[in-house]
Formats: C-alpha cells, structure tokens, sequence
C-alpha cells in the first residue's frame, strides 16, 4: 500500500505500517508509556488476526503479500478474490476464530496471574500495568464481535455473502451482502457522529465505500467472465526478432499503436517486451541497446479460450499490463489490460 514502511517480514508476508499510524502512536505516546503499550499490544493481536486469514487463503493458492497496519485495523492485500464461496467462508472466517482462540486459552492463565478482580474489571482502563494486560486481553474478545457484524466487507459480511451465494448466484449474494454494508455504515456513522467517536466515523465511511467498490469489482469480474480471449484478440500485431534495437522498437510503437511485443526466434516465442519494460530498458542501457537484454523470458501466456477475468487475474498477479496468446505453441497475438477493461465499459452502457 502507498505510504507505507515495511517492519519485519513473517511468514514470508511483509508487515508494514501506514505513514497515518505513526500518528496514532504519537498520540497514545502523549497519554503515557500505559496507553502506548496498550496500542502495541492490540495492533501485535490485529496482525495476528489478519495473519490467520492471510494462512487459510494461501492454502487456497491465493498469494499474500503484505499486511498494511492502519489506525482503523489492518488489511491484508490478496493477489486475488476466492474461487468458491466456501473458502471465503473459510478465510473469512479464520480472523475472528483465532482471536477468540485467544481470549480461550489465555482466560484461566492470566486468572491466576492477574487475578479475578482486575480480569474483570469494566470499564476497561490503564489504570495500571496489570489493567493493561487484561485490556489487550479483552480487545481480542471485541475484535472478533466486531468483525463478525455483516458489515460487507468486513469478515462478518464476507461470511453472509459466502453463505448466500450458495442459495443464489454471486452477483445477487454479493448485491444483497453490498446493502447491509451500506446499512451499517450509515448506523457506526450515526452512533460515531451523535457520541463524537472519530474513529468509528472513519471506519464507515471506509466500508460504505469498500462495499461499493467490491460491488463494482465483482459486476466486472462476472461480466468478464462471459467472454474469451479470441472475442476480442486484434487480428494483427508485431512481433520481433531478438536482435532488434530499443530505437528501432520505439519507431514501431510511434507507427503502429502496438506496445508490447512478443519476441520470436523463428516460430518459437522466447521472450516478451512491455511499453515499461522498453522504457526502463531505455533509461538503462539507451536507445541502441538490444530488445534481448531488456526482455522478460520467463512471462505467462494466454490461450484463445481463456476467459477475460482469467487473463485480468494473470495480469493482476504478475503485475503485468499485456500478455502474449499462443496457439500450438506460436504467438498468435497480444492481449493488453485497455482491451480488457474497453469490453467492460462497453457491456456497462449496454446494460
Ligand atoms: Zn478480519
């Protein structure tokens, strides 16, 4: 995420903090070293809250990352959205089960060593360093009711949708999911507003908008699934030999509109060319340096049949913007992300 610096990596996951917590820790380090630990030791239990989604979804092949820390809660960046609704189900699920892991097993633990009294004294305070630990404690417990609510698309409206979309199809559960988000959002923002919680304010107009753009994503997703690769594949494109220089490439891109171009010997592709790739080659070896140098060898490909929600799913993953379609092993064109996206938009004003 923009704005962000990485602390440590677990995991193979990259933990990182938003510029906009720094903040948050500036004013809790003005409240006392109690409040500041109080806030360390929630965020350490939000992290292992979006750790446990970020497991589940890898066992379902799905790439994660990096865990941004915001002072609204964290978030774990998906290479992709679920196949099934059963392991949205599942990963949704997974955050708010390991925090409630938590408050079970360390109940009769921190019983002894704090004792009753201060376990269960409410309101929550910082009173002192005991209070402290049984306040972390218990924001476990919160963290799990919370994120249960169905509030599309927190990990409660995740579930709802994922149970829904097994009665009806995806559009319509997601619909149905996107409007109790909405509802909610208007409620956390009303109770935030009349009893002055900021906080609670930021976070509804953060689901109220993230329920509105996963209701978009998914109107693109289910539309692009509709078409394939070859409805839309340009009947003519370039490709290049490997010895072609940079500059003899930029006169292509400046004539023929194409700019990514797969690069052949003889019949066989061997490598792929980006417009970013051409101008990171330019910046470093310049103009007359060799398109070989500069070409990726290792980039995935696309068959005719491949769907375009599969192909914007590669492109997502690799951070790519184009990719070459073959056909027995030949190039038989090129597919970029504006000759996706122009489909969508055209099948959003036919509806
Ligand atoms: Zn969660």
């Amino acid at each position: 995420m923009k704005g962000s610096i990485k602390i440590f990596k677990i995991a193979d996951i990259s933990i990182n903090i938003h510029v906009t917590f720094f903040l948050l820790l500036l004013i809790f380090l003005n409240m006392g070293m109690r409040w500041l630990f109080l806030i360390v030791g929630i965020f350490c239990f939000v992290t292992l809250h979006e750790l446990s989604h970020s497991l589940v979804a890898r066992k379902f092949g799905i790439k994660v990352k990096e865990i941004t820390l915001l002072p609204i809660g964290g978030v774990a960046s998906m290479s992709k959205m679920p196949d099934k609704p059963y392991q949205e189900f599942l990963i949704s699920l997974a955050g708010p089960m390991l925090n409630i892991f938590i408050v079970i097993v360390f109940y009769f633990p921190l019983r002894l060593w704090l004792g009753a009294e201060v376990l269960h004294q409410f309101p929550l305070s910082v009173g002192t360093w005991k209070l402290v630990f049984a306040h972390i404690y218990w924001i476990n417990l919160i963290l799990a009711v919370f994120n249960l609510i169905p509030a599309f698309p927190m990990d409660g409206g995740r579930i709802l949708r994922a149970l829904l979309a097994q009665k009806m199809d995806y559009q319509k559960a997601t619909k149905i999911a996107v409007n109790f988000g909405h509802l909610f959002a208007l409620l956390f923002g009303y109770i935030g507003l009349i009893q002055g919680h900021i906080v609670l304010i930021v976070i509804a107009v953060f689901i109220y908008m993230a329920a509105s753009s996963e209701e978009m994503q998914v109107d693109i997703r289910e539309t692009l699934k509709k078409f394939y690769i070859k409805d839309i594949m340009p009947s003519r494109f370039l490709t290049l030999q490997k010895d072609t220089t940079v500059s003899k490439v930029l006169e292509l891109i400046f004539h023929s509109h194409q700019e990514d171009f797969p690069i052949v010997e003889g019949d066989r592709m061997i490598g792929f060319v980006t417009r970013s790739d051409i101008i990171n080659g330019i910046h470093t070896l310049g103009t007359s340096g060799n398109i070989y140098d500069i070409m990726r060898k290792d980039v995935p490909v696309l068959r005719e049949y491949d769907s375009l929600n599969k192909a914007q799913n590669i492109m997502q993953e690799y951070n790519i913007k184009s990719l070459p379609v073959i056909r027995d092993g030949r190039v038989v064109g090129v597919i970029t992300i504006e000759d996706i996206t122009r489909v969508y938009a055209v099948m959003a004003v036919r509806r």
